[in-house]
């Protein structure tokens, strides 16, 4: 279950629309599995809908979490011509089963859908998300 302010989970729709036509990525980060800061990571993986997050500033955007006491909760990223579910791209990348990846889609401009997944061994679970 991904916990998460709903007012952190519409920064991260209105990020994604205020960065259009260029896709967004970037880091939960929270404690006690509660996310409690969204840290924007510029995405380098070009077109296709997936996300690189540039190593130097998810580098330097751990540490920063680290100084905050915070921890890596999950990643999230934007779609803009595919709906919220993994790509084949995304499972294929996904970092861990232990962070939640929350997929923001802009497919229907709007009706922004924001979900979030688990990736375990190539295998996609949605899962759920409780807003506080
Ligand atoms: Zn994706």
């Amino acid at each position: 279950m991904l916990r998460i302010p709903r007012k952190l989970a519409d920064t991260i729709i209105d990020l994604a629309y205020a960065a259009l036509p260029v896709k967004v990525c970037g880091i939960l980060g929270g404690s006690n599995g509660i996310v409690s800061a969204i840290f924007p990571v510029r995405n380098i993986s070009g077109a296709s809908e997936h996300f690189i997050l540039d190593p130097a500033q998810q580098f330097s955007t751990m540490k920063e979490m680290q100084d905050q006491g915070l921890e890596m909760i999950g990643v999230y990223h934007s779609h803009l011509e595919n709906p919220a579910y993994p790509t084949s791209d995304d499972i294929r990348m996904a970092h861990s089963p232990d962070l939640s990846l929350v997929i923001v889609s802009l497919k229907k401009l709007d009706n922004p859908i924001l979900k979030s997944f688990r990736i375990r061994e190539g295998h996609v679970e949605q899962e759920q998300v409780e807003y506080r």
